[in-house]
């Protein structure tokens, strides 16, 4: 396998969102980081390429991304004060789209760094 060196790679998980990390990878898994810390060497080196996760899940089961669309809406529309909580692993634009809804149905908005 050929290994593959990306510098300057953007760690996502925490949100701290460090931007000066060197992956290496063997085009399957990525081998050896820099300049991450053990939180974000681990969530790098535990990654593949291989799709592991149906599009979307409803109650533990694979859904197709409509079925969850409209599952997520009718769990949205019936909630008072919903939680919009998670944002780790995602980009800057999913972040503000969460911000977006989390304002759009009245409720409040949390990262996993509050843990
Ligand atoms: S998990 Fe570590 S490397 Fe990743 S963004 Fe947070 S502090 Fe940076």
């Amino acid at each position: 396998m050929e290994l593959t060196v990306v510098k300057n790679a953007t760690c996502t998980f925490c949100g701290c969102v460090c931007d000066d990390i060197e992956l290496h990878s063997d085009g399957v898994r990525i081998t050896k980081t820099k300049h991450a810390c053990s939180l974000g060497e681990s969530w790098f080196r535990n990654h593949t390429a291989e799709r592991l996760y149906p599009d979307a899940l409803i109650d533990g089961q694979p859904a197709t991304l409509d079925a969850a669309i409209d599952r997520a809406a009718d769990v949205l529309h019936r909630a008072h004060m919903p939680l919009v909580y998670g944002l780790s692993n995602v980009t800057c634009e999913t972040q503000r789209e969460a911000v977006a809804l989390a304002e759009l149905v009245a409720g409040v908005i949390d990262s996993h760094t509050s843990l």
